[in-house]
C-alpha cells in the first residue's frame, strides 16, 4: 500500500458584516471572511492539502480567483471536487487534521458540526476528521481580527 502525506494553509482577511463559515458551517460573529468565493480557510486548505497528498497542483490553479464563476461559491464545490480527483486516482483518505487560528469566536461549540459536515462532503466517516481551534494570543493581523488561518494536514493511501 502507497501512503501518502498532504499540507494545507489558508488565511482570509475578516471584515465586519460578512459571514464567517469554517467547514461549511456558518458561526455566528461581527466578522467574517473577505474573499472572492466564500472565504472557508478550512475548505480551501483542505483541499490543498489533499491536491498536495497527490502532487495535483493547488487551489488557486485549479479554480482561479479572477475566474468569475467561481465567485461567492460555496467552497465545498472546491473540496468535492478534490476529493473526486483522488477517487479517480484511487486515493482513499486514512485522516485529516487541522488547526484552526482565530481570535474570536470560539469554535469549540461548532467543532462537532464542522466535523460532521466536513466528513459528510468529503463521504468519510467523521472519525477521520478532526478540527482543532486556537488564538494568535491578540498577537498580530490574527490577534487583532483582521485574519484567520488555518493549517491542514491529511494522509492518504492507494492499494497496489
Ligand atoms: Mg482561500
Amino acid at each position: 500500500m502507497e501512503i501518502r502525506i498532504g499540507i494545507g494553509f489558508d488565511l482570509h482577511k475578516l471584515e465586519e458584516g460578512r459571514k464567517l463559515i469554517i467547514g461549511g458551517v456558518e458561526i455566528p460573529s461581527d466578522k467574517g471572511f473577505l474573499a472572492h468565493s466564500d472565504g472557508d480557510i478550512l475548505f480551501h486548505a483542505l483541499t490543498d492539502a489533499l491536491l498536495g497528498a497527490i502532487g495535483f497542483g493547488d487551489i488557486g490553479e485549479l479554480f482561479p480567483d479572477t475566474d468569475l464563476q467561481y465567485k461567492n461559491l460555496p467552497s465545498e464545490i472546491f473540496l468535492k471536487e478534490a476529493k473526486k480527483i483522488l477517487d479517480d486516482k484511487k486515493y482513499k483518505i486514512i485522516n485529516i487534521d487541522s488547526v484552526i487560528i482565530i481570535e474570536k469566536p470560539k469554535i469549540l461549540p461548532f467543532r462537532e458540526k464542522i466535523i460532521e459536515n466536513t466528513a459528510k462532503v468529503l463521504k468519510i466517516e467523521k472519525d477521520r476528521v478532526f478540527v482543532k481551534a486556537k488564538t494568535n494570543e491578540k498577537l498580530d493581523s490574527i490577534g487583532q481580527r483582521n485574519a484567520a488561518a488555518c493549517y491542514v494536514v491529511v494522509l492518504v493511501s492507494k492499494e497496489d
